[in-house]
């Protein structure tokens, strides 16, 4: 699934490819792919005529800032945006089709049919569900170590599930709650709650640091995302814990361990993180 960074790099890319076109239609193929407003036909006449004006982003949700609208998009598990021209066939897995004056489209293509799409006023974007409850954004500066600590150290929960509820800090998936964590030294189990001052500050700083490395690493990677047809990938980060079990640990050597914590396949170097025991309460 896309973490933060990656949907960073799709923003970044779709600026590139379609900010400035203007709408001429919207066909959806599949209506359960459009949540608001309940009615495809409706969500399609409204998006007509509409300039996309900019392309934002809050936790893993793309805002496409149109003139009267905001469209919130989430791409969920396989989501892929791309830009084609209106001669292309049209591949199988595409179900919403933006039509453009200049002849191009942006079409979504989703295998799993996961992803949401959701059109509002710019009044009501950002007050109604799912963008209403959202936690604290990683990467802008109201994420300061004060606010971190906040939501952070009087819970009794788990660190990992903890980092990974939306409605705390976004846009941390599992991958990049993995890399923190080890890169932080803190076992996945400890209770949030049990982390020292210390703990917290090298944790802050390595979430931060994490999800940094991946957008510059996506960004600096941003032609290579879009292929012949101007479909946007995902790009493969090098990790230092995800995916990476029964390798050497790449600060002791330790082969790195592979459980289920909350449900989640987590990755730890058992040396690297062993204070599981020691501060738990
Ligand atoms: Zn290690």
């Amino acid at each position: 699934m896309p973490e933060l960074p990656e949907v960073e790099t799709v923003r970044r890319t779709l600026i590139e490819l379609v900010c400035g076109k203007t709408i001429q239609a919207v066909e959806v193929k599949l209506p359960r792919i459009v949540r608001t407003p309940e009615d495809p036909q409706l969500f399609a006449a409204l998006l007509a005529d509409q300039t996309i004006r900019d392309i934002g982003r809050r936790g893993k949700f793309l805002t496409f800032v149109l003139d009267d609208y905001i469209l919130v998009s989430h791409l969920r598990m396989e989501g892929r945006y791309g830009l084609y021209q209106a001669a292309d066939p049209v591949e199988k897995h595409t179900h919403v089709i933006f039509s453009f004056t200049d002849h191009t489209e942006l079409r979504y293509k989703d295998v799993r049919q996961f992803g949401t799409m959701d059109l509002f006023s710019h009044e009501e974007a950002f007050t109604k569900p799912p963008l209403n409850k959202l936690g604290l954004e990683p990467l802008e500066e109201s994420f300061t170590f004060e606010a971190f600590k906040k939501v952070i150290h009087q819970r009794t929960t788990m660190i990992k599930p903890l980092l990974l509820n939306q409605a705390y800090i976004v846009g941390i998936g599992n991958i990049y709650v993995d890399e923190s964590l080890f890169q932080a030294g803190i076992h996945p189990e400890r209770s949030a709650n049990s982390l020292t001052t210390n703990e917290l500050h090298r944790l802050y700083d390595a979430i931060k640091q994490t999800l940094q490395e991946a957008v510059a690493a996506g960004g600096s990677s941003i032609k290579s995302f879009v292929n012949g047809q101007g479909e946007i990938g995902m790009f493969q980060h090098q990790f230092k814990v995800y995916g990476r079990a029964q390798q050497p640990c790449t600060n002791c050597g330790q082969p790195i361990e592979r459980y289920v914590v909350g449900g989640r396949g987590t990755h730890i170097c058992p040396k690297c993180q062993s204070n599981k025991s020691k501060l738990k309460k």
